[in-house]
């Protein structure tokens, strides 16, 4: 049996058959010519068949698709059909540019003129030269870029996923995310918590099995197996049944002997929240805002945020919901406020740091999330990400002053932050742990590389201890700030008892999570998991930390997490 270890990300024991994520299009060659035996005629009915393939094809997935993927869809189909777009590229071909060359630099040029015609048509430049590389494989007779389609669920196998790509995943097709690529706080992983999907990712060499290759994947134990035998097929089996019973939370965070830690939702949007409040989310600890404007090539109104941020409030009466300001740039660009030719972007002008290179869109944001809040009944906190020092933090606690929002807060997910959390939560009301980029730069190490995921673990000691020292700041003489973890760590089952042991406050994760980690939290005392965090810090790695943590929690071989 052929077998390829990853690292788990996602729990979760299945069978099925694989289909790879198509490599991205290359670009033609710049100055391509028509090949001798083609005619310039023959071209342009190519060019024309292929964009009549691309048409149908597109067409024939909105109608089986709803909401928001069938939009994208019907709007796509129709671009193939751009007359503008093919005109264009029929002038080059009949100056002797091959077919392939022309759509490529016909598609730039419309893309351009959308891009500077601003607003809605802006908008629409993505879905050009996301039509001229379906054009160019079909001419090419290769699979068209993206999420595969098909009539049947299949488990997905890729290098790694961005945000982006959630648009066109569709949740009851896909059973299981397998990546070749990715590290544990990649987007892979968050987006395979998010839809409940097993997965496994830095699982080198899976790139290369064919697609319909049946296989059998484990989410909790990192592995991915070939011709699954007998055990595996019970495994699978009796992770179906676990599921349902790992499918419902009560709504009550707590200790075996009642500490109370809220359990709270990592939402991106307002379907996101109304999602978590019906899986008993007890509000939300991390409002992702910049997920809503992905797409956007210009800012958003402070009408249209304030209407976006409502719409996750209004999910959430009565309740906590912590907004966190755009997080633009590294893997989450937006082109209205991140350089996309920044050499370094993960150690660039991303999250708060935006507010240095484009004055102005943070103060308007403030100023619609104090919009929205004025007729909302959440409880809505706001905070800043990536703040390295207390005067970022005084500073950010004024804008808000300024915009009428009375709790700021901040992240912690630089550790120049945990190591001053101190003096940076005098500044302001509370912080919240982002797990995932304050591991990537203790261990320097790219969230989104596979071959460094072992580095990239929060079970790192050196993490453990980071978080250990925010908590400490945070009850410094004078004052106690509430400390969060909204990182994918918190979504870990065994990770949630040691940080409650850490003495953090609250756990914000992927609603799909809630389930699971209340299960295995009710079954410690806090004294209990104060002993294992204690066990996890004198670990000499990560995986004696996992494992020692891990040993001591029967719960987690008995759910299969
Ligand atoms: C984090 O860094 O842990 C976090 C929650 O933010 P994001 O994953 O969106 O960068
Ligand atoms: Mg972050």
């Amino acid at each position: 049996m052929q077998n390829f270890p990853g690292v788990g990300v996602s729990p979760g024991r299945i069978i099925g058959t694989i289909k790879q994520m198509p490599k991205p299009i290359s670009e033609p060659p710049a100055g391509e010519q028509l090949s001798g035996e083609t005619s310039a005629e023959e071209a342009t009915a190519a060019l024309k068949a292929a964009a009549g393939a691309v048409h149908d094809e597109l067409k024939a997935r909105a109608e089986s698709a709803s909401g928001d993927g069938k939009a994208v869809l019907e709007a796509t189909a129709l671009m193939a059909k751009d007359t503008m777009l093919l005109k264009g590229a029929g002038k080059l071909i009949a100056r002797g540019t091959s077919a392939q060359r022309a759509i490529w630099e016909a598609g730039a040029s419309v893309a351009e003129m959308l891009h500077n015609l601003g607003g809605y048509m802006a908008e629409r430049a993505t879905d050009v030269l996301d039509v001229r590389a379906r054009i160019v494989a079909e001419l090419r007779g290769v699979p068209a870029p993206g999420i595969p389609s098909s009539g049947t669920p299949f488990i997905l196998v890729a290098e790694d996923l961005a945000p982006a790509d959630t648009a066109t995943l569709d949740p009851e097709k896909v059973l299981a995310l397998v990546t070749a690529g990715g590290g544990p706080q990649s987007h892979t992983a968050i987006i395979a918590r998010s839809l409940g999907l097993p997965a496994v990712v830095a699982a080198a060499g899976v790139d290369a099995l064919a697609d319909g290759t049946e296989v059998f994947v484990d989410g909790a134990a990192g592995s991915i197996s070939v011709d699954p035998d007998d055990a595996q097929r019970a495994a699978a089996e009796a992770w179906a049944t676990n599921a349902s019973l790992l499918a419902v939370f009560d709504g009550n965070g707590t200790t075996a002997d009642g500490h109370l830690v809220p359990l709270l939702a990592n939402v991106g949007g307002g379907k996101n929240a109304v999602a978590a409040a019906g899986l008993n989310a007890q509000g939300v600890g991390l409002f992702r805002t910049e997920f809503c404007f992905l797409e956007r090539d210009t800012e958003p109104s402070v009408e249209e945020q304030a209407a976006a941020y409502k719409s996750v409030f209004d999910a959430f009466p009565g309740k906590k919901v912590v907004l966190r300001t755009l997080d633009a740039g590294a893997d989450k660009p937006l082109p209205f406020l991140t350089d996309a030719t920044e050499p370094n972007p993960a150690l660039g002008v991303r999250g708060y740091r935006t507010d240095f290179t484009t004055p102005g869109v943070l103060e308007r944001q403030l100023q619609a999330i104090a919009l929205a809040e004025k007729d909302s009944e959440a409880d809505v906190w706001v905070m800043a990400p990536m703040i390295s020092t207390a005067e970022e933090a005084a500073h950010f606690a004024s804008m808000c002053t300024a915009a009428g929002i009375t709790n700021p807060g901040v992240m912690v997910e630089v550790p120049s932050a945990a190591l001053t959390a101190e003096s940076i939560l005098r500044e302001v009301g509370f912080a919240s742990l982002g797990t995932n980029d304050l591991t990537q730069y203790a261990m320097a190490a790219d969230r989104q590389l596979g071959p460094l995921a072992n580095l990239n673990t929060p079970w790192q000691p050196a993490v453990l201890r980071l978080v250990g020292l925010t908590v400490e700041g945070s009850r410094a003489e004078g004052h106690n700030k509430p400390v969060g973890v909204c990182g994918e760590a918190a979504a870990d089952p065994a990770l949630a008892v040691v940080l409650t042991g850490l003495g953090v406050n609250t756990l914000s994760m992927t609603a799909r999570s809630l389930a699971a980690v209340a299960a295995v939290l009710k079954t410690v005392t806090l004294a209990e998991a104060q002993q294992l965090a204690k066990l996890a810090l004198s670990a000499p790695s990560a995986t004696e930390a996992k494992a020692w943590v891990r040993e001591k929690l029967p719960a987690l071989e008995e759910l299969g997490l």
